[in-house]
């Protein structure tokens, strides 16, 4: 809870907090996603979708066609998850089931009852309450549920002090790093141990900073929107690069943040590159951010993806075999937010079939993310790992024999490119000693025959898929 007014909070849900239902919540959700996506992904996507629900840790929201759902399973929903966790409380999953009805009947469903998600638990921030501004923490994101390793000690070590330090020893702290590799739960964790310090929090993103000063500017109000800011003892603003380009924000910012600073009170700041790096940032705003301690998180390594990936089953009281966490934190190496969803998916899966996940049917389950992640499976690789396994030469992949002992297994590597790579078939004939494509079509295709009544070629592609993997 935000006691005593340590915490300040909240947002665009100011003016009516608990009474609001699923249903009006959704719409100021959709206002943000119209403002990040633009006019015509809004019209198309995102106006037709209608909340329904909102319980159990569970956002459900209802489209009129499977073609639309699939889609706003595919972009949006992730972005809805995080935003609604952002304004309303955490929520752990969005689901987007189809309607039925035609596109344009689409006025939200009146008197949807709002519940609190039960993932929450008692620390968890409130609704939004009346006159506050800053928004909601997600009661996840603690330093205790931080995984670190080599690639984040750095920015871990330097947002611990800033967490436990009453005294300012760098200013601002700007935190680097990637897309999904931890800044908001590096910066939402400080919060909550500031706070717990007894210190005066706001943290808001960049985008919410400017739709609060443009109104303020609009409503002439500027007067209490500097007051309220320049009130608190720690300010944090996420995701800073959202206002490269747009000079009238980053003007205000700059003196907000020069007042700040001037009374000694902690900054906090992340973005996606360094201060040097970022484009569209005034000058003097760029020197002023890169005058305290820019720490960076680096892309992550193994073992911290599987360290994470346990920790996350411990979070979650759930288990899976070692193997296939092994298997994801070997595969899935973009970012952190892909991996949780990937264990996330698995586990609902198990729950559902209620039978423990393989390495297989991972596999299986995760073909899209697994593609998404999959730079470095080459058509190179697979014939050697092919060749090998078979005991041919890495030429008789090119070569132009056509006895079976060597015809077959150059048919599987070329099956194998097809599924695994994204190479167009003339691509892969190329590889293939200048084959045509219709021969690599009828290579897979004979494959495809063999592995209905083979079980020894199965099981070969099986072992071949799973060596690939990693
Ligand atoms: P960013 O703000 O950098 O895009 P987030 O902080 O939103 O990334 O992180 C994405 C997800 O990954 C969050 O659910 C977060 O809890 C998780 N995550 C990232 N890094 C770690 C880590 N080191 N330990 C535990 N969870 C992490
Ligand atoms: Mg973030």
């Amino acid at each position: 809870m935000f006691e005593n007014g340590q915490q300040v909070t909240v947002d665009i849900s100011s003016d009516a907090a608990t009474s609001q239902s699923a249903g009006q919540r959704f719409e100021q959700i959709k206002t943000l996603l119209q403002k990040e996506f633009g006019d015509t992904a809004y019209r198309s996507w995102i106006l037709p979708i209608e909340a329904v629900s909102c319980a159990g840790g569970t956002l459900s929201l209802s489209v009129p066609t499977r073609f639309i759902r699939d889609w706003v399973k595919t972009h949006y929903a992730d972005r809805m998850r995080s935003l609604w966790t952002q304004h309303f409380g955490a929520i752990a999953r969005v689901e987007v089931a189809v309607s039925g009805k035609k596109p344009d009947s689409a006025a939200a469903p009146a008197g949807v009852a709002y519940e609190r998600p039960a993932i929450a638990n008692e620390n968890a921030a409130p609704p939004a309450a009346a006159d506050d501004f800053s928004v909601a923490l997600d009661p996840r994101y603690t330093f205790d549920n931080f995984v670190t390793g080599s690639s984040n000690e750095f920015a871990f070590a330097a947002a611990r002090k800033i967490a436990d330090n009453e005294k300012v020893t760098f200013n601002p702290l700007f935190l680097q790093g990637g897309v999904g590799l931890g800044k908001t739960h590096l910066m939402h964790a400080i919060a909550h141990a500031a706070r717990a310090n007894g210190r005066k929090v706001a943290y808001m993103s960049a985008e919410k900073f400017m739709y609060d000063f443009v109104r303020a500017l609009r409503f002439q109000d500027t007067m209490s929107f500097k007051a309220k800011f320049r009130s608190v003892d720690v300010l944090m603003i996420d995701d800073i690069q959202f206002i490269c380009g747009k000079d009238a924000t980053q003007e205000e910012f700059f003196h907000t943040f020069n007042a700040l600073i001037d009374q000694g009170k902690q900054i906090v700041i992340s973005a996606d590159q360094s201060p040097a790096d970022m484009d569209g940032l005034e000058e003097r705003l760029r020197s002023r951010l890169s005058m305290g301690l820019v720490a960076a998180i680096h892309p992550t390594t193994y073992e911290l993806r599987l360290g994470i990936l346990q920790s996350k089953c411990a979070q979650m009281k759930r288990n899976l075999p070692q193997d296939v966490l092994e298997f994801l934190a070997a595969k899935i190496t973009s970012n952190v937010r892909e991996l949780e969803g990937a264990l996330n998916r698995l586990i609902a899966h198990a729950e559902l079939v209620n039978r423990a996940v393989t390495v297989e049917t991972a596999f299986d389950l995760l073909a899209d993310i697994l593609r998404a992640n999959d730079r470095r499976t080459t058509i190179e690789d697979i014939q050697r790992k092919v060749a090998e396994h078979y005991g041919i030469r890495l030429s008789d992949m090119h070569s132009p024999r056509r006895a079976r002992p060597v015809a077959r297994p150059r048919q599987l590597a070329m099956y194998l490119c097809k599924q695994l790579t994204t190479h167009s078939l003339p691509e892969i004939g190329r590889k293939f000693g200048g084959r045509d494509h219709t021969t690599i079509i009828h290579g897979v295709r004979k494959i495809e025959e063999l592995l209905a009544t083979d079980a020894t070629l199965r099981d070969d592609v099986d072992t071949l898929k799973r060596a690939m993997a990693v």
